[in-house]
């Protein structure tokens, strides 16, 4: 069987049990996460969510620049009022620099990346309270929104808040 025909297959068995189509569209915990699109990452179980509970924004390396257009919807139109920052170790963001993947751009496609930055970074901390702070001093989020950092680690699946 292909990929594809897999996957299919392993939707039909989902929707066979199905019970949770009743779901109100805004978040039940009030919250978003945003982290990164690593595969290995699941955060509905590392954090014991269920479907309805939370949205989850995801892009590479969680980096919150890509996700605030989806947070300010998230907050105005569907009621949340936390947001967790969640980066993590052993991140592809942490191997490669915007100048590498934009001459392979060129090299590869021809296509021309220079207006694209990639947002790759050096220190994961770093990252994670650069993140916050973004968020912190965004004019499009509610003051009062309870915004948290941490890293995951993908060998423990431990979350570690960054001070
Ligand atoms: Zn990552």
């Amino acid at each position: 069987m292909s990929l594809l025909q897999d996957l299919l297959a392993a939707n039909e068995r989902y929707a066979a049990t199905f019970q949770k189509g009743g779901l109100a569209l805004p978040p039940a915990k009030k919250l978003a996460i945003v982290t990164c699109m690593d595969a290995r990452i699941d955060p509905a179980r590392i954090l014991g969510l269920e479907e309805g509970d939370a949205h989850v924004i995801r892009n590479a390396g969680g980096r919150t620049a890509e996700a605030l257009r989806s947070l300010i919807i998230s907050q105005q139109l569907l009621g949340t009022t936390a947001i967790l920052v969640i980066h993590h170790t052993d991140c592809g963001m942490l191997t490669f620099e915007n100048a590498e993947l934009r001459q392979r751009l060129q090299e590869q496609l021809g296509a021309d990346a220079s207006a694209i930055d990639f947002l790759p970074f050096k220190d994961l901390e770093q990252s994670v309270r650069d993140d916050v702070a973004l968020l912190r001093s965004s004019p499009f989020l509610l003051k009062e929104t309870e915004i948290t950092g941490f890293i995951y680690d993908v060998h423990s699946g431990r979350l570690s808040p960054v001070p």
